[in-house]
């Protein structure tokens, strides 16, 4: 695509058009979450002008319209990442979906003396709910290294693959350093050995094709409002076996099949696991948010983010006393920084003066600054949306900064 297509993109998205404390508005926290398209908040609208109902129990026209609607989002959803619609449950996020493998996989299959590997650079979504699994059944959250660059460290973790190792948690992509972990060269190690393995795809599928069915894994999650969908939305797919075995996390409307005081037979999957009404609204906005993704093509959103990254980092080493933490070969579209004598915060707090929005802080990753030694980083994370122009901008705002700061 070229520079006068994604120009014509960027005007997709109306909340780019405004002003933050006077200035215009420059995004760099697509990372914590994506900005949505016309396309998406017109879906969204016209669920609810045209077509508002409950899914699955209502004869009337507009409860089927909504269940074809939400039926039909879970369809371009799967088909967005390649699996089955029915191996594919919709969850409130990646963090719902987790916990779903935690409760209803984990905990009945683990016992004391089992070890859980978790990456030292996971997300408390899957770094929390191994804990809590840990501490009812007796099992060991153990860390997998990385290495200075920020990369998966292979050769520590296929020591780590072996018994009593039960289960790998793993990012796809890191939300802090940007590493992409080859995951399907990993699972294929962990499948050898026996080790179930649950992938964290919150931050790969915004930004690249993810082919669910050839990465090898066991379980992989996403969120969808970081895909440029509502928030509320999220899917977890599971290797079908493992749906057909495992017990439902939350009981409720919707999941059964038939209800007696005596007996409750459930639905199949993937209506099994989703209990009481779900966010239809968002489901279907995230369903026309994959349909523009599609549009535009994840490759060509894949190859704009690559430029976008290697002129933002580019850029950003040049500035003096700035250091990038994360520097792994293959990355995403999110720099985490730390400027000598400057606060993470304070920087993230000024910037937001000149209406450029970054994130500060641990990212929801504490063990992972603790291992890195610091207390807090500044991350720019893009998206296709924005452009060179306002990376300078970031560029010439952390200039201000510190004559600010002086
Ligand atoms: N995992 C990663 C890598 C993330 O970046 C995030 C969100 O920041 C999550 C999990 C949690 O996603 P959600 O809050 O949508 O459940």
């Amino acid at each position: 695509m070229n520079r006068a297509d994604w120009d014509a993109v960027r005007k997709d998205f109306p909340i780019l058009q405004r002003q933050v404390h006077g200035k215009p508005l420059v995004y760099l926290d697509s990372a914590n979450t994506a900005q949505k398209p016309e396309a998406v908040i017109q879906a969204v609208d016209e669920f609810y002008r045209q077509h508002n109902a409950n899914v699955s129990r209502a004869v009337h026209q507009l409860g089927s319209e909504a269940t074809e609607a939400y039926e039909g989002a879970r369809k371009r959803l799967a088909a967005f990442v390649n699996v089955h619609p029915n191996d594919l449950v919709l969850t409130s996020g990646t963090t719902q979906a987790i916990n779903l493998v935690a409760y209803s996989f984990a905990l009945p299959r683990l016992q004391a003396g089992d070890v859980i590997l978790v990456t030292r650079m996971e997300h408390h979504a899957n770094l929390v709910p191994w804990q809590l699994i840990a501490e009812r059944t007796g099992a060991q959250v153990v860390p997998v290294d990385i290495t200075a660059s920020g990369e998966i460290d292979l050769s520590s973790l296929r020591v780590q693959l072996k018994a009593p190792a039960k289960l790998l948690a793993i990012t796809h992509v890191s939300n802090v350093l940007g590493t992409v972990n080859p995951v399907a060269e990993i699972c294929a190690l962990a499948r050898k050995a026996g080790i179930t393995t649950i992938v964290d795809g919150s931050q790969a599928v915004p930004h690249m094709p993810v082919d669910i069915a050839a990465l090898g894994c066991d379980f992989y999650a996403f969120t969808g409002h970081k895909v440029c969908g509502p928030t509320g939305t999220g899917a977890l797919w599971a290797k079908r076996e493992h749906w057909q075995s495992m017990p439902p996390f939350f009981g409720g409307g919707e999941m059964i099949r038939e209800v007696r005081f005596e007996k409750t037979t459930f639905n199949d999957p993937p209506h099994k696991f989703e209990a009481g009404t779900p966010n239809i609204a968002g489901f279907v906005g995230l369903g026309a948010a994959v349909q523009y993704l599609s549009t535009l093509g994840m490759y060509a959103i894949a190859e704009r983010e690559q430029q976008l990254l290697a002129y933002a980092s580019q850029r950003l080493e040049s500035v003096d006393g700035l250091r990038i933490i994360g520097t792994a070969n293959n990355k995403a579209a999110v720099i985490s920084f730390l400027i000598d004598g400057v606060h993470a915060h304070d920087l993230a707090t000024l910037l937001d003066l000149e209406g450029i929005a970054v994130r500060s802080g641990h990212h929801c990753a504490h063990p992972l600054m603790q291992y890195l030694g610091v207390p807090a980083t500044c991350r720019a994370s893009l998206a296709f949306y924005n452009t060179t122009d306002e990376v300078d901008a970031l560029i010439e705002g952390i200039a201000r900064v510190r004559r600010m700061l002086g």
